[in-house]
C-alpha cells in the first residue's frame, strides 16, 4: 500500500490553530507506531477565497480526489460574511463533490468534561452513543420545493437504496459497539418512515446479534436529555439528524470537544469538529483542539484501522487532562501548551 494521504484543511478563524496542534500530535504518535501519514495542505473556505478568488478551488477537488482521507478544522468568519460566494458555500460544495452520504455524530463525556455537562454526573458518565444522520437525501433534498406567499412546499423522499445503505452501515457500526441500534423516525404519521422501518426490518435478520427497536422522534427527543445511557446506535434521517446532532452536542456541554466522521461510498471520508471557527476567540491561542485531535483519531481507527496510532493519542490525551484542561472546560492551557503536553506525555508513554 502507498503512504496514506491525508488532505489537510486548516481553514479560517481558530482551524488553522487547532489543525497545526493536531498535526504536532499525530506526528508524534506515528513517530511511537512507525506509521507514515502524508499530509497535504491546501487552502480552503475564507482563506481560498483571498488566495484563489473562490473558497473551493478546482485543484483542491482533484487533491481530494487522490487522498485517502480529508481532516477539515473549520471555515467562515465576518470578513467573508458580504461576499457573494461564501466560505459556507465551499464546505457545502465539499462535501457534494465527496458524496457523502453518512454523518456520524459521537457523544461521550469524557472525565474532563463531566461537570461542563447539564446532565446528572452518574448519567454523564454512562453516555456513550453514536448518531448515524442521513446527509444527502430527504427534505433538505426532497423535490418539489417552492416558495410563495400563499403557500410553501418541501418534499421528504427517501429511496429504499438510500435507507437501506445507511441502515446497514448503522448495523456494521453497532457491531464495533453495543450491538444495539435504535431507529428514530416519525412513523406513526410519516410515509418515509413506515419506509424505514420495513427496510430495517428487512436487513436486520443479516445482523442476528443487534438488538433493533425503533423511537419516534420526539420521544427520542426526549431521552437524549433523561435517558441517554441507554443508546448506542441512533440511526436516523437528515432532519431528524440535524436537530438531535445539535441536541446530543448540548449535553457534552463542551462543543469545542467534539468530532464527526461522514462517510462516502467510494471515495475518502472527511473528519471535522462539529463547531465553526469561532472568530471570537481566533488568534488568542485559547482555542480547543480537543474536537480537532479527536476527529483525527476517528480517521486512524476507521479510515486507517491504525488502532495502535489512535491509542497513543487518546492515551496521552487523558493522561493531560486528569492534570489540567483546554480553558473552555475551564483550565488553565492553551492550544499550545495543551498541545506541547501531550507530545511530552505521547514521549514519555513510549
Ligand atoms: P458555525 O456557523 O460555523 O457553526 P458558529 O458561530 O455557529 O459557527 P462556533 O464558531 O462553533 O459557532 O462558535 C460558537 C461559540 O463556541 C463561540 O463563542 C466560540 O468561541 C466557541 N467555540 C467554538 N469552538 C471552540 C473551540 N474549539 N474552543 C473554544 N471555544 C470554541
Ligand atoms: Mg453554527
Amino acid at each position: 500500500m502507498h503512504e496514506p494521504i491525508i488532505t489537510v484543511l486548516g481553514g479560517d478563524g481558530i482551524g488553522p490553530e487547532i489543525m497545526a496542534a493536531t498535526r504536532q500530535i499525530i506526528q508524534a504518535a506515528q513517530q511511537v507506531t512507525q506509521v507514515n501519514y502524508h499530509f497535504v495542505p491546501m487552502a480552503f473556505g475564507g482563506c481560498s477565497i483571498d488566495q484563489f478568488g473562490e473558497p473551493l478551488t478546482d485543484a483542491l477537488l482533484a487533491q481530494v480526489k487522490r487522498s485517502d482521507a480529508v481532516l477539515l478544522a473549520a471555515v467562515g468568519g465576518p470578513k467573508w460574511d458580504h461576499y457573494d460566494v461564501r466560505p459556507e458555500a465551499g464546505l457545502l460544495g465539499l462535501r457534494a463533490a465527496m458524496q457523502v452520504y453518512a454523518n456520524l455524530r459521537p457523544t461521550k463525556i469524557t472525565a474532563a468534561a463531566v461537570k461542563r455537562s447539564p446532565l446528572k454526573a452518574e448519567i454523564a458518565q454512562n453516555t456513550n452513543f453514536m448518531i448515524v444522520r442521513e446527509l444527502t437525501s430527504g427534505i433538505y433534498f426532497g423535490k418539489p420545493r417552492h416558495y410563495a406567499a400563499t403557500q410553501a412546499v418541501d418534499t421528504m423522499a427517501y429511496a429504499r437504496n438510500e435507507i437501506s445503505r445507511i441502515i446497514t452501515y448503522a448495523f456494521q457500526l453497532a457491531q464495533q459497539r453495543d450491538r444495539h441500534v435504535t431507529v428514530v423516525d416519525k412513523a406513526n404519521v410519516l410515509a418515509t418512515s413506515k419506509l424505514w422501518r420495513d427496510v430495517a426490518e428487512e436487513i436486520h435478520p443479516q445482523y442476528p446479534e443487534i438488538t433493533l427497536d425503533f423511537e419516534y422522534v420526539d420521544a427520542a427527543a426526549m431521552k437524549i436529555v433523561k435517558s441517554p445511557q441507554q443508546f448506542d446506535v441512533i440511526v436516523t434521517s437528515n432532519l431528524f439528524g440535524d436537530i438531535l446532532s445539535d441536541e446530543a452536542a448540548a449535553i457534552t456541554g463542551s462543543i469545542g470537544t467534539i468530532p464527526s466522521e461522514s462517510i462516502s461510498e467510494n471515495g475518502p471520508n472527511l473528519y471535522e469538529p462539529i463547531h465553526g471557527s469561532a472568530p471570537d476567540i481566533a488568534g488568542q491561542n485559547i482555542a480547543d483542539p480537543i474536537g480537532m485531535i479527536n476527529s483525527a483519531v476517528l480517521m486512524l481507527q476507521h479510515t486507517f484501522n491504525d488502532q495502535a496510532t489512535a491509542n497513543v493519542i487518546e492515551r496521552a490525551m487523558v493522561a493531560v487532562l486528569q492534570q489540567d484542561q483546554p480553558v473552555d472546560l475551564g483550565g488553565q492551557l492553551s492550544t499550545t501548551a495543551f498541545t506541547q503536553r501531550i507530545c511530552t506525555q505521547i514521549q514519555q508513554n513510549s
